[in-house]
């Protein structure tokens, strides 16, 4: 009998991109540009969904 394991799933919210980097206008000094990391507000930056700590704010119902 094949057990179930629960495997992660992909953030809906950000299919898996979980950060992203942001580019704050200003530059350094050798002209690269100044960027922020920014975690998906719905799976923290893990990329995942995990169903039993899911916040009841990332699910969209319609
Ligand atoms: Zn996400």
């Amino acid at each position: 009998m094949p057990q179930h394991t629960l495997a992660p799933r992909i953030c809906g919210n950000c299919d898996g991109f979980a950060t992203a980097t942001v580019t704050t206008g200003a530059h350094h000094a050798d002209g690269t540009r100044k960027t922020l990391p920014v975690d998906c507000p719905a799976c923290k930056g893990t990329g995942r969904t995990l169903p039993a700590s899911a916040p009841a704010s990332a699910l969209v119902r319609r």
